[in-house]
């Protein structure tokens, strides 16, 4: 039986891999500071802890693991990432992970390790025109990332390269571009576009406003979060070592997810732009390589995803509703 580490178990993706693996067969431990905020977890063995804490790092791999995917990371969505208030806790935080999660697989002699790097890697000046963002893998330099984030994965993506180059290691990295569904977060501070405005939507009483960050024309693509773990794991069984960018091509405007996501909620409602972080003004996911090396394309569409994810977070807002009301 294959077994696994998933780092950042607790987490959105983190929770809906380890569930995939589980049901694949494999033996699977999880961990993280916290548990799934939601539904628990599958996972054969929780492990909660700091992986900040190097001994902690080597303690949970005390075991053969087949492979580990490190997902773990001090991440959230333009409210968390793009106002520069948490930039030194973003970058000290995910650099300490990767330095002693991949120390301590190379001390155990761990062969095969995934890591979760993300597009936001891409220079700002490949991505000042919303119609025709660049996201060439190679396009990645001259590095120039808008944010303090982006600078870390860059920083992690290279250090898990070395570990391949002079350790031999099997790594594998993925650039994720905006993963949404079901369980992740949308409410706090770190909830991303497509979970803040279907919260927004849900919550909105019919024939009211919601509002939105900028002008809503910049532009992006999302990624369902099942398509995410069948690329995640494609990529992990592959012999491609570089950087992969894994997300959809299927670009809209802010603009228009939202009113996608108005249409399925069949409410009638106005949008208001009020200044907010955005990042930048254009980013889509450019799968040729992907399509290439690995033959893969999503295959679960923007407006089926947001379908998806409409209906799990209008029952969370309720279920908040409720316990509210009996407070
Ligand atoms: P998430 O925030 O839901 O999951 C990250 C998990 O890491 C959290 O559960 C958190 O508790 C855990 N964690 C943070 N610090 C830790 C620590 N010191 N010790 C142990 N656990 C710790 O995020 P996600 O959306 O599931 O993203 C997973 C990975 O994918 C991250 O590395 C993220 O940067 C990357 N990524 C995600 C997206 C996306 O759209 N969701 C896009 C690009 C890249």
């Amino acid at each position: 039986m294959k077994r696994v580490l998933v780092c950042g178990a607790g987490g959105f993706i983190g929770s809906h891999l380890v569930d995939r693996l589980v049901n694949e067969g494999c033996w699977v431990r999880g961990v993280d500071l916290k548990f799934p905020e939601f539904g628990g977890t599958s996972a054969n063995d929780f492990v909660v802890g700091d992986l900040r804490d190097a001994t902690f790092c080597r303690e949970v791999i005390d075991q053969r693991f087949d492979e580990v995917y490190q997902l773990a990371a001090d991440m959230g969505g333009a409210g968390f990432v793009f106002t520069g208030d948490n930039d030194a806790d973003i970058m000290h935080n995910s650099a300490t992970i990767n330095l002693n999660m991949l120390e301590a697989c190379r001390k155990r002699n761990i062969k095969k390790v995934f890591y979760s790097s993300s597009a936001c890697v891409y220079p700002d000046y490949n991505q000042r025109d919303p119609l025709n963002p660049v996201t060439s893998e190679e396009s990645a330099y001259p590095a120039n990332p808008d944010s303090e984030y982006g600078w870390e994965k860059l920083f992690s993506e290279r250090l898990y390269r070395a570990y391949h180059r002079h350790y031999g290691m099997d790594v594998r990295v993925a650039r994720y571009h905006n993963i949404y569904g079901p369980k992740g977060t949308w409410v706090g501070g770190r909830e991303k576009a497509p979970a803040a405005l279907c919260r927004k939507v849900a919550s909105a009483a019919n024939g009211s406003v919601i509002e939105i960050w900028g002008d809503g024309e910049q532009t992006r693509s999302f990624l369902y979060v099942d398509d995410c773990i069948d690329a995640t794991l494609l990529l992990t069984a592959s012999n491609v070592t570089g950087p992969l960018n894994i997300g959809s091509e299927e670009m809209v405007t802010i603009n228009q997810l939202a009113s996608m996501i108005i249409e399925i909620s069949r409410k009638d409602l106005d949008i208001r732009h009020i200044p907010g972080p955005q990042g930048v003004r254009g980013r889509n996911s450019h799968n040729r390589l992907m399509e290439r090396e690995l033959g893969w394309h999503p295959s679960v569409s923007l407006y089926e995803g947001l379908s998806r994810t409409y209906a799990w977070i209008a029952d969370e807002v309720e279920k908040a509703k409720t316990l509210l009301a009996l407070r």
